[in-house]
């Protein structure tokens, strides 16, 4: 999920096809045709696969309620995007400030059995009763006799661009891969490492005194059984390497928005002083360009990713609070703000911090004297725009996690035309997907902030606990109705639309 991922264009157009395909497999995804059933036999654990914000937030609300949950993040840790953040929209709270107990709640949690570095080989079964086959990956490093200390990370040779820190930061081919990872134990990186790679090194080894490093270590698979299955595999940002006009990634002045968080992160590589890529100057003209590579449907992505007007605006105001005597300059398509606070905290940014906004699109960025070159238009005035810019910024669209295509393949649920996870119905079942035992939360459903990633989270998590509850036979009173009842009951409001909107 840290990754980049190059051919993301290729890998969407990929996903049209194949989750067409899926969707063909689970024909009629109407309102109706689900139904929950009341079954004691059905086992009472739940899959969480993805551990950012939304996965973390249902399974502790599942765990919390006394089920048990399996937490499978493919990366070192869990924590997702979220804790990559430097402040948070609209009330500018320090993101990793309001993450990290949750995660170590996660990572502590009796009920909560977590699976980082792995993932999901296969599923089969059905609601109640799906048996999971997850690979978790050698990490080369037996965690249960490390202890954390991360001597060894600080004495490996080896330096290469860090995900975590968007590439604008270094880690070490033995790492965790930020200070306040859940769990807190190294993986090794097999492609940098240089014993792997050369055949010696092992100085880390040399100065672990727990006897932790464990060459010989593979990947190993593990069979667990599920009822149900929370699918919060988030998101990635559409690569640069789209943007031909923008410098397709080329230019190193030319940053993505996770970048520029990093660079505003009081634990990011710069320590929250802002500096650019190239030189290490701290730059004075900043140019934000929001919808890169959204809402273009002749070239790039044809939807809004709905964050980056708010992103964007918390980057130009933040960037003002670091650099007083800089400027930020927004390009935009429209500014939307629609959330509690959101439309103040813009009117905040154009009112008392002096950012300059132009309606308009960019036509090109291009280097020219240690300077990006912005050339745009403000369409408000009708005039040209040239900037001379230190460093630009790119609000770059949301678009489905690396590998969400082969994950809808293995769930055998559908996705939607652009590659996000269909819920079963947009107003009426929007935590579900259409094949009953699947529930859906954050942004791999969709594009969307971190409250509605929460509420839709907790919204999933308490489908997964009705269907635990009833299968338990919970005492029901004559006035309570079926959950099968219920749901053909919310048919008649309105089942008319099959939500697989490609
Ligand atoms: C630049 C930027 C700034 C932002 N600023 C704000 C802000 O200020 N306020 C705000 O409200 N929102 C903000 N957001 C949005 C916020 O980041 C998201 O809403 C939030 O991270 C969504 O959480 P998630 O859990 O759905 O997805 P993610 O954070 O993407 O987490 C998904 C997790 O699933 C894992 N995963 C993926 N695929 C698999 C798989 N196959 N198997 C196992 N694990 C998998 C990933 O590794 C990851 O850990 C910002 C976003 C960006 C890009
Ligand atoms: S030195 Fe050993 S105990 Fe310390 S973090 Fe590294 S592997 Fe773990
Ligand atoms: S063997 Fe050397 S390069 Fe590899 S992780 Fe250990 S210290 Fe780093």
């Amino acid at each position: 999920m840290y990754l980049s991922g190059g051919g993301a264009r290729s890998e969407i157009v990929k996903n049209k096809a194949i989750s067409m395909s899926t969707r063909e497999k689970n024909k009629g995804p109407t309102v109706k045709d689900i139904e929950t059933p009341v079954d004691p036999t059905v086992v009472t654990r739940a899959l969480v696969i993805g551990g950012g914000i939304a996965g973390i937030q249902a399974a502790l609300d599942i765990a919390n309620s006394g089920y048990e949950v399996i937490l499978v993040e493919r990366e070192p840790s869990i924590g997702g995007h979220m804790i990559q953040l430097s402040e948070t929209f609209p009330t500018l709270d320090c993101s990793q400030c309001i993450l990290t107990p949750k995660m170590v709640e996660t990572g502590q949690h009796s009920n909560i059995h977590l699976m980082t570095y792995s993932e999901i080989e296969e599923v089969h079964g059905e609601v109640g009763h799906f048996k999971v086959k997850i690979r978790r990956k050698a990490a080369y490093i037996d965690w249960d006799k490390c202890t954390g200390c991360g001597v060894c990370s600080e004495k490996c040779p080896k330096k290469v661009p860090a995900e975590f820190e968007r590439f604008v930061g270094v880690r070490k081919a033995i790492y965790t891969p930020f200070p306040q990872a859940v769990p807190n134990k190294p993986v090794i990186d097999h492609a940098n490492c240089i014993f792997f790679q050369k055949g010696k090194c092992k100085t880390c080894e040399k100065f672990c005194d727990a006897g932790a490093l464990c060459w010989e270590q593979e990947d190993t698979i593990i069979e667990e059984e599920v009822g149900a299955i929370v699918v919060a595999t988030g998101f990635d940002l559409y690569p640069m390497v789209n943007l031909g006009e923008y410098g397709g990634g080329q230019i190193k002045d030319v940053i993505d928005g996770l970048a520029f968080e990093r660079l505003l992160s009081a634990s990011g590589p710069t320590s929250g002083v802002v500096k650019r890529p190239s030189d290490g100057m701290e730059p004075k003209e900043v140019v934000f360009i929001q919808c890169s590579g959204s809402r273009d449907p002749e070239k790039n992505l044809p939807y809004c990713s709905k964050i980056c007007c708010m992103y964007t605006t918390k980057h130009a105001m933040l960037y003002k609070h670091r650099v007083h005597d800089g400027q930020p300059y927004v390009f935009y398509i429209d500014v939307r703000t629609a959330g509690k606070g959101y439309e103040e905290f813009y009117q905040r940014a154009v009112d008392e911090e002096d950012v300059i906004f132009f309606r308009g699109k960019v036509s090109r960025l291009f280097e020219e004297d240690g300077k990006v070159m912005v050339w745009g238009a403000d369409t408000l005035t009708g005039k040209k725009i040239e900037i001379a810019a230190d460093l630009v910024v790119l609000a770059m669209a949301m678009v489905p996690s690396e590998g969400t295509v082969e994950l809808f393949e293995k769930l055998n649920i559908p996705g939607d035309a652009e590659g996000f996870f269909s819920e079963a119905h947009t107003k009426m079942r929007p935590f579900e997907s259409s094949v009953p035992g699947y529930f859906l939360a954050g942004c791999g459903q969709g594009p969307k902030d971190i409250p509605e990633a929460v509420a839709q989270a907790s919204g999933a998590a308490s489908k997964v606990i009705i269907l635990f509850a009833r299968a338990q036979g919970n005492p029901k009173s004559k006035t309570q109705k079926s959950e099968a009842e219920i749901q053909n009951r919310d048919s008649d409001v309105d089942d008319s639309r099959d939500n697989s909107l490609g």
